[in-house]
């Protein structure tokens, strides 16, 4: 029996990517002189978070508009130092309430002193549609937009055909779907995203941010470790940087160049999510609750319709090898996380045991 790993973060990893990490574990293993063993200014570190670097870059068509910086942190401390490095002029930042996410970097921002303001919000449809900037929406009272593009507990996305229209400047939340769909980094002005969704393990956060607006900023108030410049003038080495998060990501971001990169990542990901989705649809006993349009590719998510009903089918299938396919704590239901390295045999996996399922509980 394979086993396959659904969980929503930290996720699965590819396969060659942890046989490489061991590897490195154990070749050096009288010596002690691992990647997290030695000094994180020795060259060989160097080397590894400028290819990390210039691997983004790369698959992420990265301009020399933008600096990009490995903080730590995690995506929760983004909700923080993107208001702190770009809500200074009016004070005031927008947020599209399309998830838990979104609703927490409003009160992250508001918590560090700035207005956040709620244009529109679908929380009380449970987040199953996107919100959407109203033909009224004035840019210039505000900073900036704040989007998460994947809302990684309730499944809905805004992809890059169908992201708000503005004519300020937008930064956004990529944790979950970053380098599962292709973006057009110019239109945003800020971007970040944890590791431990797509990207690698949990420690390090990308921070991909407009040079000249950073250059805007007066905030010399604001300390070094929560400043990006501090990153970008230190390479992210301003402090010891989390080696070992940047060594895998490294690994993992080789690893998505060697597949072909986004694009085919993208093409791997609509097929493995639309298997999913057209097998639920058609099923008289499953059900996607989001707006077709708006699907994620990434958290698919689905329920039965009873809440207790799921849970019993999720361990079941936990039994069947299909690990850690419940819903969000807040959701339920089920989430079955299609991440880059999630292969197209997990899916096929899954429904063949959705159907069996189907059978048994209907
Ligand atoms: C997981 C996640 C976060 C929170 O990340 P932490 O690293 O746990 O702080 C923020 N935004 C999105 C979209 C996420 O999926």
């Amino acid at each position: 029996m394979t086993n396959y790993n659904f969980s929503a973060g930290p996720g699965v990893l590819p396969t060659p990517v942890l046989t490489k990490i061991k590897d490195e574990f154990t070749k050096n293993e009288f010596t002690h002189m691992s990647i997290i063993e030695i000094s994180h200014r020795s060259s060989q570190f160097e080397e590894i978070i400028a290819s990390a670097e210039e691997r983004l870059r790369d698959l992420m068509n990265i301009s020399d508009d933008y600096g990009v910086a490995f903080i730590q942190g995690g995506g929760s401390t983004q909700f923080e130092m993107l208001p702190l490095n770009f809500a200074n002029r009016k004070n005031k930042i927008a947020v599209l309430d399309s998830g838990n996410f979104a609703a927490k970097a409003a009160t992250a921002a508001t918590a560090i002193g700035k207005t956040a303001i709620i244009l529109d919000s679908s929380k009380d449809d449970k987040y199953h549609h996107l919100p959407m900037l109203s033909p009224d929406f004035h840019a210039d009272d505000y900073d900036y937009l704040h989007l998460t593009t994947n809302n990684t507990i309730e499944g809905a996305t805004y992809h890059q055909d169908n992201l708000p229209k503005t004519t300020g400047r937008m930064t956004a939340d990529m944790s979950s779907n970053i380098l599962a769909e292709p973006y057009d980094v110019n239109q945003f002005d800020a971007i970040f995203a944890g590791a431990q969704k797509n990207l690698g393990p949990a420690g390090v956060t990308v921070a991909i941010v407009k040079k000249d607006w950073l250059a805007e900023q007066n905030i010399q108030h604001v300390g070094s470790m929560l400043r990006y410049q501090s990153y970008l003038d230190k390479h992210s080495m301003y402090n010891t940087p989390p080696v070992f998060s940047i060594y895998a990501l490294d690994l993992v971001l080789e690893w998505v160049q060697e597949q072909g990169g986004v694009d085919s990542m993208y093409a791997q990901n609509i097929k493995k999510s639309s298997k999913l989705y057209d097998y639920i649809d058609n099923s008289s006993f499953y059900q996607a609750l989001v707006d077709n349009s708006a699907r994620s590719l990434t958290n698919v998510v689905f329920t039965t319709n009873n809440l207790e009903r799921d849970q019993v089918i999720a361990k079941e299938a936990a039994k069947a090898g299909l690990f850690n396919l419940n819903g969000h704590r807040s959701v339920g239901g089920f989430r079955a996380s299609l991440y880059n390295a999630q292969p197209q045999e997990a899916v096929d996996a899954l429904i063949t045991f959705l159907k069996k399922a189907e059978k048994e509980y209907k």
